[in-house]
């Protein structure tokens, strides 16, 4: 493994409908903390909610756009159709009553490589999963979570990508990111980033006569992998732009940097760096609980705390 390696995931960013709603499932349910509370910079009359584990480590950070009038999106091709949390083998009876009692249809445990997982539904439909592994993790406890230290969500185990045909998908994780293909059974294949660390996993899930997905409310928008810093970024820049792949200029995200491609079959793919950060505009201690936003739009705050609803804590 290198400093230049692509390490893994680094957050998964979805659509959401009611923010509430959102909040009260990921922060009350799930116990994850509300890192980030701030506005989409392209759209700043709606929230993007990041939670994560208790320090906003990358590779735990699930983030949302909540667009309450949204149509739901469409199952298929081309798409996120997965994004799971790990957690140890005790933790999966813990989370499936857990989720049981909030009222989740949950389907398992089940058995993929070895692992038991469960699956369901986060409240928009957005299909979730949670996975019993011993693969090394970077998740640092949230004091203040409803749920205990050791049972709490230690971050991501993987996100499966469900593809028409997995070998253009295929060349670009492993010829080109520096992933391996490390398992493959039944038209899943999984990858993993060079050092096997936390949240180094992707599957690619061959499903040729399914029809194509449709984004809206309960889809994944996109998915972003971790580099170390600017530098690590710059140079996969040129690299994937020299074999052809379209790729957006670098973009100041606040709290990483950012370049997006699509990957082959369609979906959006982020490199996001892991600086500087969730803490670089609050205190680590303060972090999400006021709302943050870009020096863009300081000026206009007054109108826009004004249009966005309070988010309230899950009554207990
Ligand atoms: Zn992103």
């Amino acid at each position: 493994m290198n400093t230049h390696d692509i390490h893994g995931l680094h957050h998964v960013t979805a659509i959401c409908g009611d923010p509430q709603r959102n909040y009260e499932f990921y922060n009350g349910t799930l116990g994850l903390r509300l890192v980030k509370k701030t506005v989409n910079f392209d759209d700043p009359s709606t929230y993007h909610l990041y939670y994560a584990d208790g320090s906003g480590t990358p590779g735990s950070v699930m983030t949302f756009f909540p667009w309450k009038n949204l149509p739901s999106g469409r199952d298929g091709t081309g798409e996120v159709s997965a994004t799971a949390f790990a957690t140890d083998e005790p933790g999966l009876a813990y989370w499936k009553a857990r989720l049981e009692e909030a009222g989740a249809d949950v389907r398992g445990p089940k058995e993929r490589f070895g692992e038991t997982y469960l699956e369901f539904e986060d409240p928009d439909g957005l299909s979730l999963e949670i996975v019993a592994t011993a693969a090394p993790t970077a998740f640092q406890p949230w004091k203040d979570s409803g749920v205990p230290a050791e049972r709490q969500l230690r971050g991501f185990h993987s996100v499966t990508l469900s593809e028409a045909g997995y070998e253009r998908t295929q060349a670009l994780l492993t010829q080109q990111m520096g992933w391996s293909l490390v398992k493959e059974s039944g038209g899943r294949y999984r990858f993993q980033a060079p050092g096997a660390g936390p949240a180094s996993i992707v599957d690619v899930l061959c499903l040729p006569a399914a029809r194509h997905a449709l984004p809206g409310r309960g889809t994944v928008h996109h998915v972003a992998f971790r580099v170390d810093d600017d530098d690590a970024q710059r140079r996969w820049r040129e690299t994937l732009a020299k074999l052809g792949y379209n790729l957006s200029p670098v973009m100041d995200r606040s709290y990483f940097h950012s370049i997006y491609y699509r990957e082959p079959g369609g979906i959006l793919f982020e490199i996001a760096t892991n600086n500087p950060g969730f803490a670089v505009d609050e205190p680590a201690d303060r972090m999400g609980a006021s709302l943050m936003l870009p020096a863009q739009y300081e000026a206009a705050r007054q109108e826009i705390e004004a249009a966005l609803p309070p988010l309230e804590a899950k009554a207990t």
